[in-house]
């Protein structure tokens, strides 16, 4: 097996001259890198088009417009990221002053999955680079013609004793985890996420694990259904369901589950067209594997839209099955494709209790016009992230760490978030010379009672 060994050390012995500690290599690198997406934008597109047919506007949107909008904010904030940060200190450590000092962890690895594949490799360089690491990125091999435009980006931004692209597939993930880096940010399925931290434990490196599972949007029957319906739509149906944080089922109140359903088979008319198929900007299913498993999929339940299609182009339309219960094989791991599962309910307490019985998902909508029934699901159900009224719109919020809880992650990122992924947060106390405060020393006079002053 190729090793990685020493690609490692060039990367540590580079991170030793201490070049990426000063802030202004930071902000050049991270500069230099964003000309560079500016000036592959085509390319790009063009890639990601070819590994999964995806338009030009969800290209952008998505991948390329989102990696430039988290470096513009990097960027705009690294230096006030970047000043150890001054705490409050207490009474009994009076004289000194409190800091945390942010400080790189070393040498990066990156690991990332196809479904965003530009997006979800450089969004966590952009953390890594601004924290003052080095980085290796392995992106996937299930989109190749994207990994070889990150791969070329970043080998014309940086020597690869700084930052480096390793292409290649499982075999080359696991050569790569037999190195010792000093963090681990992993971006993929649960069942490959407890492998990374496996590997990761062997060696005490610290993950960060961005995972999946099953992301459940609830319909109230107080919620604005035109509204609700759109904003469904397109969260479910971008990039053709293959979206981590995607609506994966729905849950509507019965009272207004007919209705309901008819907005969103206008809605997906509005965005989509009459026949999704022909609609030459809809993303197709990543892979014959994938296709395979969502297809028998389309056996659940009943079929109330879609259900179609293109098995030679790897294409399946934007699909509602009805009549869905937690027993249903749609329903045993998450869906990662265009369909959308629904089941009603008459109480929101059967909702909580559904969602509570399986894994914490990664995100949660609901959609109501009352914020006392917001709450009352956003305080009993545990989930990384979501949206009340929207979905997946919390995604793109340089102010909201994005990460899972339980099975769906470890960790969080985006805006200073990632920052402080990269950072290890380094608790300085800074004590004066001139006091010397006796009482914590054992040959005071009444020592013990004096410090039950402090310590109580
Ligand atoms: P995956 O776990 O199969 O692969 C992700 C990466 O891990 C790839 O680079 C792959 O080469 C590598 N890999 C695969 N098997 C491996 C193994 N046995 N050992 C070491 N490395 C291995 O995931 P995927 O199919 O590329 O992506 C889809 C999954 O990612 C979904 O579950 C989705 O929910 C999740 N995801 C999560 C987020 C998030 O931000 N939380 C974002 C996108 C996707």
């Amino acid at each position: 097996m190729k090793t990685y060994q020493s690609l490692v050390t060039a990367q540590r012995n580079f991170f030793q001259t201490d070049q990426t500690r000063d802030v202004a290599f930071r902000l050049t690198a991270l500069e230099t890198l964003r000309s560079a997406v500016m000036q592959y934008e085509q390319e790009l597109m063009d890639s990601l088009r070819a590994d999964l047919n995806k338009s030009e506007f969800e290209a952008y949107s998505t991948e390329i417009g989102f990696v430039l909008e988290e470096l513009r904010f990097t960027i705009k904030h690294l230096a006030s990221w970047v000043k150890p940060q001054k705490v409050k200190t207490p009474v009994t450590h009076i004289g000194s002053k409190s800091y945390i000092y942010s400080e790189p962890y070393g040498v990066a690895l990156i690991i990332s999955p196809w479904n965003y594949p530009f997006q979800l490799a450089l969004a966590p360089l952009i953390g890594a680079i601004a924290a003052g690491n080095c980085a290796v990125i392995k992106p996937s091999e299930l989109t190749p013609k994207t990994s070889e435009v990150v791969e070329k980006i970043i080998s014309e931004c940086f020597p690869r004793e700084f930052v480096a692209v390793v292409l290649g597939g499982v075999g080359t993930s696991q050569a790569l985890l037999k190195e010792h880096f000093d963090t681990i940010f992993f971006t993929g399925s649960v069942a490959v996420g407890k492998i990374i931290m496996e590997a990761a434990a062997k060696q005490l490196i610290p993950v960060t694990l961005e995972l999946g599972g099953k992301s459940p949007c609830i319909v109230h029957e107080d919620a604005d259904l035109r509204v609700a319906a759109k904003r469904i739509a397109w969260g479910k149906w971008t990039n053709a369901g293959q979206t981590c944080i995607a609506p994966d089922y729905l849950y509507v109140h019965e009272k207004v589950k007919d209705k309901f359903l008819q907005q969103l088979r206008a809605a997906v008319i509005e965005l989509y067209g009459e026949e999704p198929l022909q609609n030459s900007n809809f993303t197709r299913i990543v892979s014959e594997r994938h296709f395979q498993r969502l297809a028998t999929f389309l056996e659940n339940g009943v079929t109330f839209l879609g259900g179609q299609v293109n098995r030679d182009a790897l294409r399946i339309e934007p699909t509602v099955l009805t009549k869905i219960t937690w027993d249903d094989p749609i329903m045993e791991d998450e869906i990662f494709g265009p369909i959308l599962p629904v089941m009603e309910y008459r109480e929101l307490s059967e909702v909580i209790d559904g969602i509570g019985h399986h894994p914490k998902p990664l995100s949660l909508y609901i959609f109501t016009e009352n914020g006392q029934t917001a709450e009352e699901v956003l305080s009993s159900v545990s989930f990384g992230g979501g949206c009340v009224n929207d979905t997946v719109y919390h995604f793109a919020s340089p102010y909201l760490p994005f990460g899972g809880v339980g099975t769906s992650g470890i960790g969080s990122y985006h805006g200073k978030g990632s920052f402080d992924t990269f950072s290890h947060k380094k608790s300085i106390l800074k004590q004066t010379t001139r006091i010397d405060i006796p009482f914590r020393y054992p040959n005071v006079k009444d020592g013990l009672k004096k410090i039950k002053i402090f310590l109580k």
